[in-house]
């Protein structure tokens, strides 16, 4: 028997493994059974190369339970370790900087581990005690049994152990006996360990016999030895995929695609990511995505890993150069890590080029349940945007599918307004906004449908990448005004009628909330809609853009800005204008005819302030008394206007007729249409 010291240079490391890594302290389980798979495909590595003549006997790794005895025993049939091999691989445990690199990361249990080799000394966050009990592979060698109850020392001795390989008896601790019970260390396989390539054994299979469970003499393997990952693309069905799918993401609907990842250089990576169906809520869940590094699982928080985007895939990744044991932090900063997020870019954007090309049916029936990952992508990732740009599709309201650059063309020359920009007509709402798109359609334009959840965002973005283009919302102007073909006259309105007409309008629109109207004028044609009630594409944007962006919120708060055309060819217009104008003239002149010259008197006061500096005292009392006086003016003008307009039935019903057809007519409001509507029958 020999005793020593743990060649560790802080004297008491298994404290602070204990108090630190305590929360994550399941992971000792997939530490000791990665050592004894390790030790296992190292035994069939040295017999292939004909360095172990043995017999390599029925290779797996048994993990059983002694509740008597209060232990755990992880065993393996791998290379063993003679006394030589316990002191250089477990005694010696290379430490420095120690202290140091506790304070540093004291909290990331996994860190800590990799950053040491203490994958065994994790044992400890759970033990009091610990035997190693092995026989090497070597020929003649001696069993050797290690013993050390967490303090640094440690005892060694022979032993009798026949059988070659490693058994790691753990005694637990008093608040660690959870792991004495079976289903517990089922629960942690199951998580750890359900693809290792060596089969992991716990317990017997069981089968009902006489009204109970009774234990068969099979083993109960946990694990799939070749999960699909693992083997070649040619090897398998769709069927295969989606069987794997079910298994790794119970409950949910067949995946839409995946792809098979597999490389080799210039760093190695196999998986399977699957586009799953999702329904219409964007709920991005960071664990849906697996990583394991050699068919154990490591982590299903990819972040890094996996381009933020592709975190509404599923499935799983494998990759030997990503270390076992790693933080967050690490992975993200880490040269292969960074290289491995953009070939995993890369081969999704070419997977779904190649389906949209040579399966261009199954990609449009697909499109609206993946758009929503394309469009993601795009907004966030800038490489995977330019690459979709080519095979992304767009949808008319007909139903029709148009990758980009064809539809460019298809609207190239009935789209292009007079300034030589391509203007690209969208609807958010095909049933809303049917009145605008029949008014386009009818001019033979198209019009998009752009009703998804990130479609605001989209639009901004796609405008940005086709190069001249304007996209608007079908109802953010009368159809003319959108796609200018030549410069439009000013509509024919006087200064005088302009202000009576704003005032007469605007006093018939009912109030809703958070709303406000400005009255314009346009030319358009005699048999196009009297009045339209349209919303600045500019500013709606901005509200929605605001309402995905948090700390933009005060932009969510400003009333939505609404423009009322007045047609002043349409005849009804006209109609309105001369019974207004002979109902109002005589009043309304001479408050027009005041209000223009003081009006001009203002201004030349102002124009004699050439340098800006300010007016004088007795100047600027002068324009504040005339401004009193044009207010008044004002005032006046408006009350008489509002005061006719009471009885203008038909502007009340112009006005409604244009909210009705931007679902803006509601309640009270709408009620009273009705009612107007039937009284005028
Ligand atoms: P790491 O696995 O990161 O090298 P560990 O502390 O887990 O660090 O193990 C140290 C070394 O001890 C291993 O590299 C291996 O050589 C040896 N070892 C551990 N467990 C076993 C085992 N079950 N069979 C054979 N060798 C083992």
């Amino acid at each position: 028997m020999s005793k020593g010291t743990i060649g560790v240079t802080t004297d008491n490391i298994f404290p602070v493994i204990k108090k630190f890594l305590y929360s994550d302290h399941e992971i000792f389980l997939r530490e000791l059974i990665s050592n004894a798979v390790d030790a296992t495909q190292k035994l069939k590595t040295l017999s292939s190369i004909g360095e172990y003549k043995g017999e390599l006997g029925d290779l797996k790794v048994t993990v059983s339970i002694d509740k008597e005895a209060g232990t755990l025993t992880v065993s393996d049939m791998g290379i063993g370790m003679d006394a030589e091999d316990v002191d250089k691989y477990i005694n010696q445990i290379a430490f420095s900087g120690a202290e140091e690199f506790l304070a540093k990361y004291k909290d990331s249990a996994n860190a800590i581990i990799g950053h040491f080799g203490l994958g065994f000394y994790s044992a400890f966050m759970v033990s009091k005690k610990v035997e190693i009990h092995s026989l090497s592979y070597k020929e003649g060698a001696k069993a050797v049994l290690w013993t050390c109850d967490g303090s640094p020392e440690y005892e060694m001795s022979e032993t009798d152990k026949t059988s070659r390989g490693t058994d790691i008896v753990l005694y637990l601790d008093d608040d660690a006996k959870e792991f004495l019970e079976k289903s517990r260390i089922d629960e942690l396989l199951k998580k750890y360990c359900r693809f290792l390539p060596v089969p992991i054994v716990s317990g017997k299979e069981q089968e009902w016999k006489d009204g109970k469970y009774v234990d068969t003499d099979r083993d109960n393997v946990i694990n799939n030895i070749e999960p699909i990952w693992a083997k070649k693309p040619s090897e398998l069905k769709d069927e295969d995929y989606i069987n794997f799918y079910h298994a790794i993401q119970p409950g949910q609907e067949d995946p839409l695609f995946w792809i098979h990842l597999n490389v080799d250089y210039p760093f190695t990576l196999t998986g399977v990511l699957y586009f799953p169906k999702i329904k219409n809520n964007l709920d991005i869940r960071k664990d849906r995505i697996q990583l394991y590094c050699n068919q154990v699982f490591v982590t299903d928080s990819v972040e890094g890993v996996v381009p933020d985007f592709l975190m509404l895939l599923q499935g799983v990744i494998d990759s030997p150069d990503i270390p076992l044991n790693v933080s967050r932090s690490y992975l993200q900063s880490d040269a292969n890590v960074k290289k491995i997020a953009s070939y995993i870019t890369k081969k999704v954007s070419q997977r779904l080029e190649e389906i949209a090309k040579n399966d261009a049916k199954n990609f449009e029936e697909k499109w609206n349940d993946i758009k929503i990952f394309i469009e993601y992508g795009m907004l966030t990732n800038e490489k995977f945007c330019d690459s979709a740009l080519k095979f992304m599709l767009l949808e008319d309201t007909e139903g029709k599918y148009f990758k980009l650059d064809d539809y460019k063309t298809l609207i190239k020359d009935t789209q292009t307004d007079k300034d030589d920009n391509l203007v690209v007509l969208y609807a958010t709402d095909k049933v809303a906004q049917y009145s605008y798109i029949k008014a386009a359609t009818d001019k033979g334009y198209n019009v998009l449908v752009m009703d998804g959840q990130l479609d605001s965002a989209f639009v901004g973005m796609l405008e940005q990448k086709v190069e001249k283009s304007h996209f608007v919302r079908v109802d953010s102007d009368v159809i003319d005004n959108l796609i200018k073909k030549e410069d439009t006259k000013d509509a024919d309105v006087s200064e005088k009628q302009r202000n009576v007409l704003t005032t007469l309008f605007k006093s018939q629109i009912p109030a809703i909330e958070k709303a406000e109207f400005t009255i314009a004028f346009a030319n358009l044609a005699a048999d196009s809609t009297p009045v339209v009630v349209t919303q600045s594409e500019y500013m709606r944007r901005m509200k929605e853009m605001a309402a995905l962006q948090p700390g933009m919120s005060f932009y969510g708060e400003f009333p939505d800005s609404y423009v009322l055309t007045l047609n002043v060819n349409h005849p009804v217009v006209k109609k309105v204008i001369d019974a207004s104008a002979s109902a109002l003239d005589a009043q309304v002149n001479p408050i027009e005819d005041e209000l223009t010259v003081v009006n001009a008197e203002i201004k030349a006061i102002r124009d004699t302030d050439k340098d800006y500096k300010g007016l004088p005292a007795d100047k600027q009392k002068e324009v504040d008394e005339k401004e009193k006086r044009a207010h008044e003016l004002r005032d006046q003008e408006a009350a008489i206007v509002t005061e006719y307009a009471k009885g203008q039935d038909t502007v009340k019903q112009l006005v409604d007729i244009a909210l009705l057809s931007n679902g803006l007519l509601k309640g009270e409001a709408l009620n009273n249409f009705l009612k107007r509507s039937i009284d005028l029958l």
